[in-house]
């Protein structure tokens, strides 16, 4: 009783196609019309697809009892339809599966197990009451069959996609450290210049502060080569973690700090006008000035470290590039006119 030949997942895409065929059609969804439209999807019935298309041609949708006579004409003869085949519980029950299987595109694996727990009761049933009935036993046999291969290639579909899922959550993982280790600089945790760059470029997508005053300070240490030279390398990152220690206690949760050179640091101050900014740029000039850097090998204060600052301000909008220049501009005049000390600019 080799009636039907298809590979695993060869049954499992025509048990999906004849779901869809059903919906399509406006059938009801019962193990008769199934099988019919089964047969006629899988391509074995030539007989009973003809009929199905002349049938079908007009559009409108299959009578149960057309279906039931393609059924009896193409497929089981010697069947004898139930005769309250619709009130049977267990129908509707299979009927509800196979109405809700249709419609989702995505079986999932609890609904798969659902169709062949029903499936295998309705089996049942029908072995009781028509035991001698070797084509319908065939027929509940194959779709018995179907629907465990039908199981099997989702449960190993759904297995490839949690394998898949999980390789992209560890992608995506790397790339979200990988994105944060480009916008912030390692030894300082402050922003680096793509990362202001980057966070000034959403703030103004957002609109937040936009129109409103903002201050930039562009900061930057004292003769620090001499501090490298004297007391090393490493003393020297010291330094600027130092003064990057500094600029977070002095700064609130909207400002931005960045170091975007060797020792060169920059803050956005939003909502701030000149003379406020520069009250925060003296606070931390003068922690810097006191702060004490140790050289542990020497066991020794590296002395007096100093910082000279720049400032600019105007509305924060698409210019605060042109700002950060004259900041920088400023910075200039303060290093010019003797370091340790903080510049507005004017032009
Ligand atoms: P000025 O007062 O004019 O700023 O003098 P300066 O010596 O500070 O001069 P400049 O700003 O040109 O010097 C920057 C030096 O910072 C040069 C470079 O060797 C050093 N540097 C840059 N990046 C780092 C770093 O990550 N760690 C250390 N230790 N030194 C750095
Ligand atoms: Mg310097
Ligand atoms: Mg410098």
């Amino acid at each position: 009783m080799l009636r039907y030949t298809e590979g695993k997942m060869a049954s499992a895409e025509i048990f999906r196609l004849a779901l869809q065929r059903m919906t399509d059609l406006g059938c009801s969804f019962t193990p008769i019309h199934y099988a019919v439209i089964y047969e006629d999807v899988s391509g074995v019935n030539p007989g009973l697809s003809e009929s199905l298309d002349d049938l079908t041609k007009s559009g409108h949708p299959l009578k149960d009892s057309e279906i039931e006579k393609l059924f009896l004409s193409f497929i089981a003869p010697e069947y004898v339809l139930p005769l309250n085949d619709h009130s049977d519980s267990l129908t509707k029950e299979i009927q509800n599966v196979l109405e809700s299987l249709s419609r989702s595109t995505k079986l999932t694996k609890h609904e798969v197990e659902r169709v062949k727990t029903g499936m295998e009761s309705y089996g049942a049933t029908l072995r009781k009451n028509h035991l001698d009935d070797q084509e319908l036993k065939a027929i509940v046999d194959r779709i018995l069959r179907d629907t465990v291969s039908l199981r099997d290639s989702s449960a190993s579909l759904s297995n490839d996609l949690t394998e898949s899922q999980k390789k992209i959550d560890v992608l995506q993982k790397e790339l979200r450290t990988t994105r944060a280790e480009a916008l912030i600089d390692p030894l300082t945790e402050l922003l680096n210049r793509r990362g202001l760059k980057a966070k000034i470029d959403e703030l103004l997508v957002q609109g937040r502060h936009s129109g409103e005053e903002m201050t930039i300070l562009m900061l930057d240490i004292d003769h620090f080569k001499g501090i490298n030279d004297t007391h090393g390398h490493m003393v020297g990152d010291k330094a600027i973690m130092a003064v990057s220690k500094i600029l977070k206690m002095n700064v609130r949760r909207m400002d931005m700090a960045a170091r975007v050179g060797g020792e060169e640091f920059a803050l956005l101050l939003p909502g701030l006008f000149a003379d406020e900014g520069f009250q925060t740029a003296e606070k931390i000039r003068k922690a810097v000035e006191k702060a004490e850097i140790m050289n542990v090998t020497k066991h020794q204060k590296i002395g007096v470290m100093t910082i000279s600052i720049g400032i600019d301000s105007g509305p924060f909008d698409a210019r605060w590039e042109q700002m950060m220049e004259k900041a920088d501009k400023a910075l200039y005049v303060s290093k010019k006119e003797g370091r340790n000390r903080t510049t507005v600019f004017r032009e």
